[in-house]
């Protein structure tokens, strides 16, 4: 049974199409029908019914995957850094803040908020209208049911976590460089401290630079296999934006994932970039920074902490210290050291 037929689309009225221009014109309605006249609807499950649903909607692809691409960015971006905001105005959670005296003021926070919505608002638009057409022009499916197997998401996906890290790895060091740090990168370095929204904060141009890892590794390995689906692009940009907001957050829970995976990088390894300002400058992962060596100041900092943390130990103290100056604890070891 094709979908023009189909009595789930047709819905008792004189045809699926009439059905469907109530909601979009009927030229674009014929249109995106058009698309699924041989897809077998009883075959599909829920969320590619849905899927067909909203491409069908729009009437037009390039606005329908626009819309989805814009969307998905704001509500994963926005709604991931909001745990982070809550977890920043609780003193409890204090003692998992890796640079513990310096958390995000609401200032500072609204200030990265407009700058990250300025930029959604203008340099992204174009980048996520063409978006479509990109991903024809590379052969991704986009409004295409049904959706690939787990299995090929789950390596497609595997695979871009490591393209984008040596991507961004060598793509940050680079920004670093003298001329590019001054014009471009320094703007994402004006928060030493960084926190969840964060992590978008950056001049327009390290955006691209760097969105390119994001997005290259699909559009190349499409280009070679042929066989990719917007979806796992969409999940693969939902794990990225966790990471990178993750990353950014200051703290380091016991449900951190660099707590149970050894090479995630995460907001340990990330935050120490934004303090030093060298090293640290890959985003998932800790091979490349561990076998270039420029790690090296990050793990004297992390030993250094280590031994300290073991000496208030044995002096009974609580962790993290205080500077001396500040908490009645810092004080209280200085007394003990005379
Ligand atoms: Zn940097
Ligand atoms: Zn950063």
């Amino acid at each position: 049974m094709d979908v023009l037929s189909h009595p789930w689309l047709a819905n008792g009225t004189t045809s699926f199409v009439d059905t469907i221009g109530a909601y979009v014109t009927p030229a674009a309605a014929k249109t995106a029908a058009e698309l699924y006249a041989n897809v077998d609807v009883t075959q599909l499950n829920f969320l590619e019914k849905a899927w067909m649903n909203w491409y069908l909607y729009w009437g037009n692809p390039i606005i329908a995957t626009g819309i989805a691409s814009w969307l998905l960015h704001e509500i994963v971006y926005f709604g991931r850094a909001i745990p982070w905001i809550i977890i920043d105005s609780m003193p409890s959670m204090r003692k998992y803040k890796i640079q513990d005296d310096r958390v995000a003021t609401p200032k500072q926070q609204w200030e990265a908020t407009k700058h990250v919505l300025l930029t959604h608002m203008t340099i992204e638009v174009p980048q996520i209208t063409s978006f479509h057409p990109l991903c024809e022009y590379f052969g991704l499916a986009t409004w295409q049911v049904p959706f690939p197997s787990i299995t090929t998401m789950l390596w497609q996906i595997g695979a871009f976590f490591v393209f984008e890290d040596m991507f961004h790895y060598w793509a940050h060091r680079l920004l670093h460089w003298g001329p590019f740090y001054k014009n471009i990168h320094k703007k994402h370095h004006e928060f030493s401290a960084p926190f969840g929204l964060a992590a978008e904060y950056a001049h327009p141009a390290e955006i691209i630079i760097l969105g390119m890892g994001t997005i290259g590794g699909p559009f190349a390995l499409c280009a070679v296999t042929g066989n990719m689906h917007i979806l796992t692009v969409y999940i693969w940009i939902t794990l990225r934006l966790f990471q990178a907001i993750d990353a950014h957050s200051g703290y380091d829970l016991p449900i951190s994932m660099h707590n149970w995976i050894p090479f995630w990088a995460g907001a340990d390894h990330h935050d120490h970039h934004h303090m030093a300002f060298v090293g640290c400058y890959a985003t998932s992962f800790r091979w490349w920074d561990h076998f270039m060596g420029t790690d090296a100041s990050y793990k004297r900092t992390r030993a250094r902490q280590a031994e300290e943390k073991a000496a208030a130990k044995a002096k009974g103290l609580e962790w993290p210290l205080k500077p001396p100056t500040k908490s009645a604890t810092g004080r209280a070891l200085e007394a003990k050291d005379k």
